[in-house]
């Protein structure tokens, strides 16, 4: 990890150029790596040598990427891939096996919630989802002899509950198991959930790391504080002989860098849900001014929720950096410096009046996507939950009036007028 700043790592970590180097990080853009020789090509396979070799297992630009995240996030290795979706994915699968249990909490992504609820469960593995307010005692009470993981986001999407990091970092590291946070919304301008217990951080990139809308793609970060030794019976994955590598272990051969590694030469070489350089190039630029962008998309947004408040039309807003919101003293702790830049409401006149006042819109786009430079919105009742009916809906805890709206970095002014002319 560098001693920079945050602000300087979005711009400097991850890549240093030699002398007469490329100063920008270059794509590369080539699915193979040449050798002179056919042993040393042997030992890259056998993992006696670091190299790359082929792309799906390592790149150059992918990596640099990754430790561009990994700086950021205070981590020890880290890892691209091809979404979030496939990072959620690959940080549980990496620990668990059929048989296994998770406990999440549970406002999460709908697409995790499937992920972890219903295809992970037909590999085997069971998870049990608990309500992120519940009391120790009831999260205690979700453990099982069986459970490998504990996973959570910062700031759910769309539900923007804040995860109270520390009770369930506790709880995870109580019953010897990590604690997985996909910190997506958040990002590590405004949290780095490692300073607060967790051993794993998730991201799907696609948000606000690229930042653009341009690039689907998803890290892994690994903060290396997690012992899976002292928990050897639980991780034999990890602390016993993989015979696909001539009996290596993880622990003992990579020490810190075991789960990282693990991850690349098991999952992703078997998976194959490898990140292209060329994303990771756009990626980076992304990153570059990541610090910027959070900081006026967290401006804009509280701007937007303080407006919405005081209009006659507004029946509720969710805001967690706007005093008085349900998250605000969690997030007053976890990210005092801002959350992110979606926020929801509902009108007064209910799920006819959501949809009209979105039609109305002339700037700001109806759009499946969040935490991009653009000002978008999207109505979960007619959209992303639409198979739902308003009793279901509320069950999810999609109020079937919630607006989701990702505040852009355009001028206020105009995103004000627009949301006003829509209202009108
Ligand atoms: C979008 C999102 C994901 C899924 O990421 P993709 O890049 O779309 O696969 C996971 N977690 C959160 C919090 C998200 O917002």
């Amino acid at each position: 990890m560098s001693n920079y700043k945050t602000e300087t790592k979005c711009i400097q970590s991850g890549y240093e150029p030699g002398n007469g180097e490329a100063r920008v990080l270059p794509i590369y853009q080539s699915t193979t790596f040449r050798y002179t020789s056919s042993e040393q090509m042997g030992r890259l396979f056998d993992l006696e040598e670091s190299g790359y070799f082929y792309t799906r297992l390592q790149n150059p630009t992918n990596d640099a990427v990754a430790a561009k995240i990994c700086d950021l996030e205070g981590g020890v290795a880290a890892m691209l891939t091809s979404s979030g979706q496939a990072a959620n994915f690959y940080a549980i699968m990496n620990i668990v096996e059929a048989g296994d249990h998770i406990v999440c909490a549970s406002a999460l992504y709908g697409g995790t919630y499937n992920l972890y609820a219903h295809t992970i469960k037909k590999m085997g593995v069971e998870a049990t989802f608990v309500d992120p307010e519940c009391t120790q005692e009831e999260l205690d009470a979700a453990f099982q002899e069986n459970t490998k993981a504990v996973f959570g986001e910062t700031i759910a999407n769309p539900a923007l509950v804040v995860l109270d990091l520390e009770k369930f970092a506790n709880a995870a590291h109580a019953h010897g198991v990590p604690f997985i946070v996909d910190n997506t919304f958040a990002t590590p301008i405004n949290c780095r959930p490692f300073e607060w217990g967790a051993d794993i951080v998730t991201h799907s990139t696609t948000k606000y790391m690229d930042g653009h809308a341009a690039c689907v793609g998803g890290a892994i970060v690994d903060s290396g504080n997690f012992d899976w030794e002292v928990h050897k019976e639980k991780f034999p994955g990890l602390t016993t002989p993989d015979e696909t590598y001539h009996g290596i272990v993880y622990t003992e051969k990579f020490g810190k860098g075991a789960y990282i590694t693990k991850a690349t030469a098991q999952l992703m070489r078997d998976l194959g849900s490898i990140q292209s350089p060329q994303n990771a190039f756009l990626l980076n630029i992304g990153l570059e001014t990541l610090h910027l962008r959070v900081l006026r998309h967290c401006e804009n947004a509280v701007k937007v929720a303080e407006y919405l408040k005081n209009h006659e039309k507004v029946a509720w807003v969710r805001c967690p950096s706007l005093p008085g919101d349900k998250y605000y003293d969690l997030a007053q702790k976890y990210m005092p410096n801002g959350t992110c830049g979606v926020i929801t409401f509902g009108l007064k006149g209910g799920r006819d009046a959501a949809v009209e006042m979105m039609d109305r819109l002339k700037m700001v786009a109806i759009v499946t996507h969040v935490a991009d430079a653009r000002s978008c919105v999207l109505h979960p009742a007619s959209h992303t939950h639409r198979q739902m009916n308003d009793k279901e809906l509320v069950e999810a805890g999609v109020q079937p009036d919630l607006i989701r709206f990702s505040v852009g970095i355009e001028n206020i002014e105009d995103i004000i007028a627009d949301v006003e002319q829509a209202l009108r």
